[in-house]
Order: structure tokens, then sequence, then C-alpha cells
């Protein structure tokens, strides 16, 4: 089926209508009062004027945006641009604002939009065609249309956080442009194929120029449910299609009993049930089947009496189905409509009481008791999830993250930041921090509003399911990585000056590695393109992901910003752990200088130090030796710290030979020295020999230390590249730095 206007499938050409008025001598831009589209393939040729309401065409083919035109100009460049009013649909607005309303919205009905942070500058190629707006006073009821013919109805303007009716005033102007346009609108439209005569003109060009055939019926089909099917010519359609559609139903019934039976066999039932009612409402949306009819019809009565219960308890009950249907709008349907789920009804058994009762988790019905002492209280905020109040020691990673984002929010453009270090350095909480106060920014109309996704390389199965979930958190869609990877780029590189900025965290980059690094590519390319509007903060912990990537491909083009976090001093972690405190004294204070020293030493990874700190308080707790002023001290700290190094790798690193222990330092010195978590054994043989240099023992032998590498790769200590690149083979360590730099520290 051929699809609505995108550019590509439909040509068009546009050209000016009247003479330029200069506006601008200097910059040259001249100013135009309407503008001539001609379609290529249909020959025809429709002519917009300035007030005048038009299509643009938007990220769904299907859903154009709606526009009322306000100036016509072509600069120096000879682009040839429009300035628009944007009015909305009422399914492009916030979700969460549309109960605002507290009315049914038919689909035909817009809204003047006036929420900020909308290009109105736009591409005149971007313009479909004209259209009927009408605009309605507030007590007006909106009409009902069930003539083919698009037409918007407009009452009430959106601000970004609240809805008002029409001014008097503006009321009065769109009703002249509506006036106006009826008057001048044969007069505009011309057609120069000549064989076709002037009455079908406004047809032809309709149908050339909006309506695919699925286009149509759809618009039709949403007229139909808005018109609640009182209007006896689409009634009349509606038996017709009845009486086709009662015979397939029948055949379908059969097949679902069918089904049905071999599901029972196979205790599948609740499955089929939703099947059945899937394509249940697909059969009788087309037949326009009151909603309630069929629930009645199809679900069992009792499982679900309770739907009056809390939120959470319904969420936990998959009764999905009666939910959703619920959700949607009840029409009254004639009873000679109810022919077909008449004869479900009477064939199908009614099911009255679930059989496999769903699975629930008990509510909690009291309040989680208050922290019974100090130690408690101190664990429950030293915990890694519980989000620290205020975040010591990456005040300046913050602010150079939050003007990044800002920055680009404020321009309208995008860009990638690429944040990296080692794990516990706080990338996470800190990006996470920023994104709430650039929210709070825009929420309080300081910023641009934007959208926020966020994605986790460990939280996905394979790399290309990047792809469907960024594309599924932009647009609800669900489609195949392949699809998805597709639809992104297209979105990403085609204008839609109406769309807002996006903010997609991709945390864990690291893991979104891929043989042909398409995944990684793509999310530091696409942001570089103008239109996507995209701004990434990508967060790993190697730092040179970025140059291994672009071997191949022009790195500089990118632009990237970077910043890397680097591991805290013992100093910080002692301020994070005190300021996580807040004034609760649990330790010692030569304890928890003692935790961070040591971490500080080993890491600098503040997940590891608040671990210790936690463990410690439950050492103290519970073992028989407190110490005088029942507060953690020292010697718990250091029970802590064995416990959480004392696993069966520190003792077998413990007990390898002196050079297989050298060569696990070496390795480590060399991370150090490049920043890098991988190095090849050349490199880490010359830190080798310099560390044998220093403790005065034998150089071993190039073959020598190919064959501790690869002992140490059988233990699983390493990770060896499976090549035969010799000294040019790449390692990294398979075990966290802390348990080798603590295992060779305790001789
Ligand atoms: P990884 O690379 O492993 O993902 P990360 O750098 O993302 O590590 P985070 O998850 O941000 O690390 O931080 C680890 C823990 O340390 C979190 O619980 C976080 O709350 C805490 N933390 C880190 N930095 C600070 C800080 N400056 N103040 C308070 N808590 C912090
Ligand atoms: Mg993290």
């Amino acid at each position: 089926a051929e699809n609505m206007n995108t550019r590509q499938q439909c040509k068009r050409i546009y050209s000016w209508v009247g003479r330029a008025k200069s506006s601008d001598q200097q910059l040259k831009t001249f100013q135009y009062r309407g503008i001539l589209i001609k379609s290529e393939r249909s020959l025809t040729e429709m002519c917009v004027l300035l007030g005048e309401f038009v299509l643009v065409e938007g990220e769904n083919a299907d859903q154009p945006f709606v526009a009322k035109l306000l100036k016509l100009y072509e600069d120096g460049s000879q682009e040839k641009h429009a300035v628009v009013q944007w009015f909305s649909r009422i399914t492009e607005l916030p979700l969460n604002k549309r109960k605002l309303l507290q009315r049914e919205v038919s689909p035909q009905e817009i809204f003047l939009d006036k929420a900020p942070g909308y290009d109105t500058d736009i591409n005149v190629e971007t313009i479909i065609k004209n259209v009927k707006v009408i605009p309605l006073a507030p007590e007006e009821a909106v009409p009902v249309r069930s003539n083919g013919k698009q037409i918007f109805f407009v009452k009430e303007s959106w601000d970004g956080k609240c809805f008002k009716p029409l001014s008097p005033g503006l009321l009065s102007e769109l009703k002249e442009t509506e006036k106006n346009e009826r008057v001048g609108s044969p007069k505009t439209d011309r057609i120069t194929r000549s064989t076709v005569k002037t009455k079908n003109i406004q047809m032809e060009i309709e149908s050339r120029h909006s309506a695919s055939k699925s286009s149509l019926s759809k618009e039709r089909h949403s007229q139909r449910v808005a018109n609640g099917i009182n209007t006896p010519g689409a009634r009349k359609k509606l038996q017709l299609n009845s009486m086709y559609t009662a015979i397939l139903l029948v055949l379908l019934i059969h097949l679902l009993l069918f089904a049905k039976l071999i599901a029972e066999l196979l205790d599948l039932e609740t499955e089929v049930l939703c099947l059945s009612i899937v394509q249940h409402r697909q059969l009788s949306d087309f037949l326009n089947i009151s909603e309630q009819d069929r629930e009645d019809d199809y679900l069992p009565s009792t499982d679900c009496s309770d739907s009056s219960s809390s939120e959470e308890e319904e969420s936990m009950m998959p009764c999905t189905p009666k939910r959703k249907m619920r959700s949607s709008t009840t029409l009254s349907t004639p009873k000679s409509l109810r022919k077909p789920s008449d004869i479900i009804s009477a064939k199908t058994p009614r099911k009255t009481t679930p059989r496999n009762a769903t699975p629930r988790i008990p509510i909690r019905n009291q309040a989680t008791e208050k922290p019974a002492n100090v130690l408690e209280e101190a664990r429950l905020r030293l915990h890694v999830s519980t989000i620290p109040g205020s975040l010591p020691c990456r005040e300046e990673e913050f602010q150079d993250i939050y003007n990044f984002v800002e920055s680009k929010l404020i321009d309208g453009t995008g860009g990638c930041m690429y944040i990296s270090g080692v794990p516990g350095t706080g990338k996470t909480v800190t990006v996470h921090e920023v994104i709430r106060c650039l929210q709070q920014a825009a929420e309080n109309d300081e910023l641009p509003s934007f959208q926020f996704i966020e994605i986790n390389g460990m939280k996905l199965t394979d790399p290309h399911q990047a792809y469907v979930q960024i594309l599924q958190l932009l647009t609800g869609q669900k489609v195949t990585a392949t699809h998805a990877a597709e639809l992104l780029a297209k979105l990403f590189s085609t204008p839609g000056p109406k769309r807002k900025t996006t903010v997609l965290i991709v945390d864990e980059l690291d893991l979104l590695w891929t043989r042909k690094q398409d995944v990684m590519y793509n999310l530091f390319d696409w942001p570089t393109q103008k239109q996507a509007k995209l701004i990434i903060l990508a967060i790993a912990n190697t730092m040179d992901l970025p140059e291994r990537i672009m071997m191949n491909r022009v790195a500089s083009r990118l632009g990237l910003t970077r910043m890397s976090f680097q591991p805290y001093t013992y100093k910080q972690l002692q301020q994070i752990i005190s300021s996580r405190l807040n004034h609760i004294k649990a330790f010692e204070e030569d304890a928890i200088q003692l935790v961070s020293r040591k971490v500080a030493a080993l890491s600098g990874d503040a997940r590891r130090c608040l671990d210790i700190c936690r463990r410690s308080t439950e050492i103290c707790e519970f073992s028989s030796q407190k110490s005088a002023s029942g507060l953690v001290s020292m010697a718990h700290v250091m029970k802590a710290i064995d416990e959480m190094f004392s696993s069966p790798y520190i003792n077998s690193i413990r007990n390898a030979s002196l050079h297989e222990q050298m060569f696990l330092k070496a390795i480590i010195a060399e991370f150090r020295r490049s920043g890098l978590e991988e190095a090849t054994v050349q490199q880490i043989y010359h830190q080798h020999v310099a560390l044998c240099r220093i403790e005065g023992l034998q150089i071993p032998t190039v073959s020598e230390i190919m064959a501790i590498c690869s002992r140490l790769g059988a233990c699983r200590f390493l990770l060896v590249e499976s090549n035969n690149k010799y000294l040019h083979v790449r390692v990294r360590l398979n075990i966290s730095q802390d348990d080798v730099m603590y295992a060779l520290k305790q001789e």
C-alpha cells in the first residue's frame, strides 16, 4: 500500500506565489504571500496562502502535524522557509496532562499549541497540503462530520501547563480566516490537466495528495468512532459489512473453540483466552461492537470484581485485558448490530471463575519498621541503593555535564558526551542527578522541555537490543532489532521541527561492543546530525572506547566531549561516608579513616567503600567484643575488609609464583600508566622488567613471560586474546584490580 506523502514517495515542487517583498535588504530575505505546491506525479497544483492551515510532515506519516501559516520567506541561502503556529492533536500532548481536560476529545479536535520549545521555523518542503480548521466558541460542541474530508476543530489552547478557551479576539480572527478560505478556495486550487473538470478538482487534489487507501480508511474509521455510528449512512455500511463478517465470524469461532479445546488440554487456557479476546477485538472493532458487550461476553465476571481495590494490587494481577478495555471509550450500539457478539456469547462457554488464580505478591499491610538503633540507621544510609542527598567531591563533574546538556537544550542541537572512569567513581549517580535537576528546571520553565530515556548495556540480552529499547522508549513501537535500527536512523536524519530534544543515557556502554561495532558507532554518530536533536550521555569504564571504534572512521568529525571520573582519594571517600551518615554517630573517627585509606589505596571505589562500612556495622552489632563506645571500631572494619577480600582468587594469587605475582603487578602498573583496562604482553613485559630491576630479581626471557601469561590465563585470572600475535596479544584482568592489589599487598 502506498503511504502518505513523505517527500521521497511523492515528489512535490514548491514555488512562491506573488511578488517578493524584500524585508531586509542586508540579510537578503524576501517575503511571500503564498506557496504553490505542485505534485509531480499527479500534475495537480494547490495554492496555500498566509493565514491558512496546513498539514506538515511528522514522524508518523499517518498523523501529520497541523499548523497555521504565519510567514513565508526566503533567505540568502535560497532555502524556502515558513513560520508557523502549531496546533496539536490530543495524542501529541503529554499523557499526564490530558486528563486536565476532563472530557472526551474527538480525534478531529486540535489545540492551539503555545507550549514553549517547538521550533516554529520550518522548511517549506515539509508542507503537505492545506487543511480546513474550524474555530469553535467555548459553548459550542465539536460537531461530528461523517464525510471523508479532513476537517479539524479548535476550541481551546494549550500553553504547556493548562488548557484555556480561545480568547474572543483570536476566535474572531480565526473565524475570519475560515470565511476567507470558504470564499477563496475554489479559486486557489487549480489543476493543470485539462481533461479533469473543475468540480472534481478538490477531490482530485485530496485523493492524490493525502489519501493512501490506508489513511483514508483510518480517517473514516476514526470518524465512525467519533460519531458513535449514529449517522444513517454509516449504519447502512456497517450492516452490509456485518453480513459478510458474520459468516467469517462463525468460521472463526469454530476455530477458536477448537483452539480452546486443545489449550484446555494443555492447560494453556488463559493465554488462548487472551488471544481470542484480541481476535474478537479486531473483528468487533471492525463491526463497532460496544466494548461493554464484549466484556460481558468474554470475561470472567468474578475474577476482577475486586477491581475497586488499589492500583498496586490491581497491577499485580494480570486481568489486564479487562483493564485495557475498560479504559477505552464505550459507545452505545444499536441492538441490531449486536448479532455477531450474540453468536459468540451463545457458543462460547462462559467462564465464571479463573481456574488458575493468578499468583500475587502478598500486600504489606504494615509499614516497614523504623530503624531500631544507630547502627541500623547508619546501615540504611550507607546502602548503595540509597540515593545520597548530596554528591560531595563531584561538584565539578556535575556542573560540566549539566552545562553540556543545558547548552544543547537551549540551542536545540545535539551532541554526545563520553563519560568514563573505573567502577564506583560515581558516574551513574552523578549523571542521574544532572537529569533530575534538568527536569526540575524544565518543569519550572527555565529550560526547554525534553524527553528523557535511558538504556543500560547490562540489562540488554544482546547489544542490538539497544535499538529495540530506544525505539520503544521513544515511540512505543516494538519491532525487531534490524527494523528498529532502520527506523531510528530515519528518525534521527529526518527534520522533525516539532520534536522535542531527546536526552539519552547509555549506561555500561562497554557491553554494547559488537564485532561490527555498529551499535556504538551509531550511538556516537546519530547526535552529530543536526536534525536528530539528540543528546547522548554515554557512560563506560573504558577510557578509549571511542578511539577503538572509530579506528577506520574519522573520529574528530564526531567532536566528542569527554569527561573522566578519577578514582576517589582517601580524603574524598572519608567525606562521602561522613556526608552519607549525616551526623549519625555510628563510627569511631579512625574507623572511617581506615576504610577510606584502604579503599583509596586499592581502587578508590566508593561502592566498595560503602559495602565495607555496612558490613562493619553488622560485625559491630553482632560481635561479642563490643567496643567501649558501642561504635564501629577499627577492629570491626579490619574484619570486614578481611572478609571482603578472602575470595579463593586472592588465596591463589598469594600462592602463585613470584614471577606470576610480578606479572600481575606489572599489568596493574601498565593499566595505571595508560589509563586503560587492556594491554599487550609487550607493554606488560616492559613494566615487568622495570619491577624486576627495582626488586633486584632476575629478568625473565620473553618465552618465560609468554608461559606465565598463558598459565595465568588458564587460571582465569586473565583474559588473553586467542590468536597468535605473540607479544602483541592483548590481555585483560578477569578479577578486580582491588582483589589483585589486596592479595599482593598483604605480604
Ligand atoms: P560503575 O562503573 O560500576 O557503574 P559508577 O561510577 O557508575 O560505577 P555509581 O553507581 O555512580 O558508580 O556509584 C557507586 C555507589 O557509590 C553508589 O551507591 C553511589 O551512591 C555512591 N557514590 C558514588 N559517589 C558518591 C558521592 N560523591 N557521594 C555519595 N555517594 C556516592
Ligand atoms: Mg554505573
